[in-house]
């Protein structure tokens, strides 16, 4: 039968206890969120044999979430994932300045980001399957954003064996915000060590090209014809070598989606010819960042002893375009106090 487990995770470095939720639903589908990051910590699901297999990285235990080295394994990433060019913004005539952390820009929220603190969390009832909400408050100038920002992120377990974020937040003044979720995904449940033959769909014909800190340039290109171009399923290593950029080579790019913004629409299909797995992304979000794991190289032992090598997971991270407060084309990552940021994204999984 579906429920949901409550049990400890262990302690942070500075004394908080850190819980662990684990949602089964009724098909046997299980997954462990945990509420340091509001992070997915564990995710099995069938091959087309009905074996179980846990598909995403993470770590057996709490110490090795917390250094700043942690890929954001599972992470909500926030107040503003992805890049702030330069490490600084101007809202209403003020300009704000972030921690520089990545290059010359800001990265998935500064120095200690959404990823690094223990939210709260609750199990709610939702008729779609076992479910538990983290909530946060994200003070005024926290890491040198502008606002109190109140912000919910629900996990449930559908019995439609999906794994659905609803990402709530609300301000008190103005200010920016790109929430996203930041698992690596290995369909092979790691049996292959590389993601390099699972086979990507992106519902996406637009990117925005990037500059060499990986800021887009502003211009919003077809993929059309080029190796950017996952609109018809393609293996992720197929021309993962041609990618412009680097080193490392791979992707880490967003994509613009086909569809209505902030309407649930296909956002990607990526399936493991072996195992049988396949993954299907929804959202409402206008864009996601498809990052093949570049730069992981093997430094990372996760769960299991599985060492995580250079391209050994791929993340589908929906969200707002990089850098958008930039780039006046770019749908804007604004709030202001009064409207409510409301996006979901579902992970669904199937075989075949
Ligand atoms: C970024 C990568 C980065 C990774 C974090 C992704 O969202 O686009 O460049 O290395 O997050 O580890």
């Amino acid at each position: 039968m579906a429920n949901v487990q409550e049990s400890d995770f262990g302690k942070t470095k500075d004394g908080k206890a850190v819980k662990l939720f684990t949602l089964t639903n009724e098909h046997g589908l299980v997954a462990k969120v945990m509420t340091f990051g509001a992070t997915l910590v564990e995710m099995r699901v069938p091959d087309k044999n009905g074996k179980m297999g846990d598909v995403v990285c993470g770590f057996d235990k709490l110490v090795d979430y917390e250094p700043k080295s942690d890929p954001y394994f599972g992470a909500v990433v926030g107040r503003v994932g992805n890049r702030i060019a330069k490490g600084e913004f101007t809202l209403d005539g003020t300009t704000y300045h972030l921690a520089v952390n990545n290059g010359p820009n800001t990265l998935h929220g500064g120095n200690v980001g959404f990823d690094k603190h223990v939210w709260d969390a609750k199990i709610v009832q939702s008729h779609d399957g076992p479910s538990v909400a983290f909530h946060r408050v994200s003070p005024d100038m926290e890491e040198g954003f502008p606002g109190n920002l109140d912000v919910t992120v629900t996990y449930t377990l559908t019995n439609d064996n999906a794994v659905r974020l609803h990402y709530k937040a609300t301000t008190d003044k103005d200010t920016i915000l790109n929430l996203t979720n930041h698992s690596y995904w290995n369909l092979s449940a790691f049996e292959t060590p590389t993601i390099l033959d699972e086979v990507l769909m992106l519902n996406a014909d637009y990117y925005t090209p990037v500059d060499a800190t990986l800021i887009p340039t502003g211009e919003i290109l077809p993929v059309k014809g080029t190796v950017m171009d996952f609109t018809k399923p393609t293996p992720i290593g197929e021309r993962i070598e041609q990618v412009p950029g680097g080193p490392p080579t791979g992707y880490d790019h967003n994509y613009v989606l086909n569809g209505p913004d902030g309407k649930m629409k296909l956002c990607a299909r990526a399936y493991d010819p072996k195992s049988g797995r396949q993954m299907e992304v929804r959202t409402t979000q206008p864009g996601v960042q498809f990052y093949s794991g570049n730069f992981l190289d093997g430094t990372n032992t996760g769960k299991n002893g599985v060492k995580y090598v250079n391209h050994g997971a791929f993340c589908l991270e929906t969200q707002h375009y990089p850098d958008s407060i930039h780039q006046p084309k770019f749908p804007s990552s604004e709030l202001k106090p009064g409207q409510t940021f409301d996006e979901t994204t579902t992970y669904k999984f199937s075989t075949r």
